[in-house]
């Protein structure tokens, strides 16, 4: 059995889908692992690092992925890696699929069994595999650091004999893992912070941190969780109400963070332009959702922008930018997943195709979308 890891093609992305520990688990699994040189670089793991650990480094691109049974990436592959890989091979990768019809189809006909890591289920023995919590929880710290890092005054009450600085005022929007752990590490850094959700369930996750929760709680709210823990939309008399609420207390904020998120639906908007205005000059709001259409009027991907005296920063791929820290977890996140398709006695490649994982994930399949949110319709 042989698994590629090759370099991540785009230019955003710093993590990489292998590191020392998991290719020496591979190993024990039975695999042989070929890793493109360079792979590691931008999660400071060394070529010599790899081989140290048994994998062997190729040149390019081509000579890691031929012939390979497995391909692990962080992105879904684009159609020049898709030409490199062998029909048949496993590939497994955040796919990102909403939207992406032309790219599921070119998988499919590169005949790939692409599996989405992001549409992992969120049960208990499929934890260790659960990305998207690995990957957001890192986006919630790091967006407290790059708000910090923006704010020109300090997040503790600091009381000298030149004075008193007071706390700034922290309030996070989205109390799912990112902005739990946005929550958590603000109030390590000494702020005064607030959060708000449409879950009834965050609530007392929220208050369990310190924190103070902020929400119009009436019977909408109280039923706006579905089945599988995730946010519904709202409706607009509830977003209405909500805004107002939002609005009254924005005003008092010194850092906003947001992390709203629907699956498989643009983020929703939640922080507006006379909002933004009405906030302190030298305010910073982080929206952690930019990259899927942003809960902020006037974020801007990829960069810090400037509304009415307050910073909006908008940084792509947030996990990435703790790059080492998300590729040790990511990597670990894949390995577990991989464990389970194979067969430890013969130590050969056994997908069981009925699982609740596999069918879960697996997007395309012997030439075809197979993923019922993707696949058309049979007539
Ligand atoms: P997510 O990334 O889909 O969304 C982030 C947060 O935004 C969610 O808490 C959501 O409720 C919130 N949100 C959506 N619309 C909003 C709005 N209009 N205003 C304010 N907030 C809004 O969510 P997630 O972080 O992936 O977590 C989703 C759920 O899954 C949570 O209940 C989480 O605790 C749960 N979870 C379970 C497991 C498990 O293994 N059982 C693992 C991870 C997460």
């Amino acid at each position: 059995m042989r698994i590629a890891v090759p370099r991540e093609s785009d230019a955003v992305e710093t993590r990489v889908a292998a590191t020392p520990e998991t290719v020496k688990k591979l190993k024990t699994l039975g695999f042989e692992v070929t890793i493109e040189t360079g792979a590691g670089t931008t999660s400071r793991i060394l070529d010599a690092d790899y081989e140290a650990a048994g994998a062997v480094i190729a040149a390019d691109a081509a000579a890691t992925c031929a012939g390979a049974d497995v391909v692990l990436k962080v992105r879904r592959p684009d159609a020049a890696e898709l030409k490199l890989i062998k029909s048949g091979a496993l590939v497994i990768a955040i796919m990102d699929p909403y939207g992406r019809d032309a790219e599921l189809a070119a998988m499919a006909e590169a005949g790939v069994s692409a599996f989405a890591m992001e549409f992992m289920p969120r049960i208990t023995r499929a934890q260790v595999m659960d990305v998207l919590s690995s990957q957001a929880n890192l986006a919630g710290y790091r967006a407290v650091i790059d708000a910090a890092s923006e704010f020109d005054r300090a997040f503790p009450m600091m009381m000298t004999a030149a004075g008193t600085v007071p706390a700034a005022r922290v309030f996070v929007m989205g109390a799912g893992v990112a902005g739990l752990q946005a929550i958590a590490t603000a109030r390590r850094l000494g702020a005064v912070v607030t959060a708000t959700d449409v879950r009834p369930a965050s609530k007392e996750q929220v208050e369990s941190l310190g924190a103070k929760f902020i929400a119009v709680e009436d019977e909408e709210f109280k039923q706006a969780e579905t089945a599988g823990g995730y946010a519904k939309p709202m409706s607009e008399a509830y977003q209405k109400k909500q805004a107002e609420l939002v609005a009254s207390h924005i005003t008092k904020q010194d850092i906003v963070i947001t992390t709203a998120l629907i699956p498989g639906r643009p983020a929703p908007r939640l922080v507006t332009a006379e909002m933004l205005a009405s906030m302190k000059p030298g305010s910073v709001v982080v929206d952690l959702a930019v990259e899927r259409g942003g809960n902020v009027e006037g974020a801007r991907a990829g960069e810090v922008a400037t509304v009415s005296g307050v910073k909006i920063v908008g940084h792509l791929n947030v996990p990435g930018r703790i790059a080492a820290s998300a590729s040790a977890l990511y990597a670990k996140n894949l390995v577990a997943f991989l464990e389970t398709m194979v067969d430890k006695a013969s130590k050969t490649l056994k997908p069981n195709w009925d699982d609740e994982l596999v069918k879960a994930t697996v997007l395309t399949r012997d030439g075809a979308v197979v993923h019922p949110a993707f696949a058309p319709a049979q007539s």
